[in-house]
């Protein structure tokens, strides 16, 4: 299949429920991306620093780059005067650093929250328990450049398919309680990015905003 009918079974499937698609093009080349752009599709996921600013550097200046993986504290400089949305905003200390960042460049910065659903130890985010407490404590208020448009999460890299929707189902659960309290003014709760290529199906049944694609319409990376 190629690109193009790719995406457009993706948007297809899209179409009604509310729910848009992150391309996620890491490790592809800029070449790749292009053939996605010239079908009018401008919306792309990178989950490196350094390859997404290249990409960045030498791409459309249309394109909204999503930075969808870790990111450390020490490389929010180089992206914060153009990146679209951070997906995985895991600390007090990244969004303090963001909040830095974004008020150097004058710019409101859409972020989301990302909570730990899964069953590994070794993913990043926060804990959901601890969410709402923090957020009622006022711990995100200072952060007047961030725009917390939601929450992101990952669910178990299994088989279990039972497990991955109770995972998103949580996930869902605590976007609503949240969205339900009484936000500080930097918070705008619309978005609940999850879903990847081998569970987007069960994420958009349990309210996913954003699923981000990559080996589903890219091919298989290396
Ligand atoms: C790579 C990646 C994706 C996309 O994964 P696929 O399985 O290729 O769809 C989504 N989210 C994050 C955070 C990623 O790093």
């Amino acid at each position: 299949m190629s690109i193009a009918s790719n995406l457009n079974s993706f948007e297809k499937r899209l179409k009604g429920t509310g729910c848009q698609l992150v391309a996620v093009s890491k490790t592809k080349p800029a070449s790749v991306i292009m053939e996605a752009y010239h079908t009018g599709f401008s919306r792309f996921g990178e989950n490196r620093v350094q390859e997404l600013t290249e990409k960045y550097r030498s791409l459309p200046k249309d394109i909204e780059w999503h930075m969808i993986g870790h990111l450390q504290t020490n490389k929010v400089k180089m992206i914060a005067s153009f990146v679209s949305m951070i997906h995985a905003v895991d600390s007090l200390k990244l969004a303090t650093e963001i909040n830095k960042q974004a008020t150097r460049y004058e710019r409101l910065i859409p972020c989301l929250l990302q909570v730990h659903i899964a069953e590994e130890e070794s993913k990043f985010g926060f804990v959901q328990e601890s969410l709402v407490e923090m957020i009622t404590a006022g711990n995100f208020d200072k952060f007047n450049q961030l725009k917390i448009t939601g929450l992101m999460g990952m669910a178990t890299l299994t088989e279990d398919r039972e497990l991955i929707r109770g995972e998103f189902r949580k996930l869902k659960q605590l976007f609503d309680k949240i969205k339900s309290l009484h936000m500080p003014p930097n918070f705008d709760f619309k978005e609940l990015s999850m879903g990847m290529s081998n569970d987007f199906e069960i994420a958009i049944d349990e309210g996913s905003t954003l699923i981000r694609i990559g080996s589903s319409i890219f091919g298989a990376r290396n």
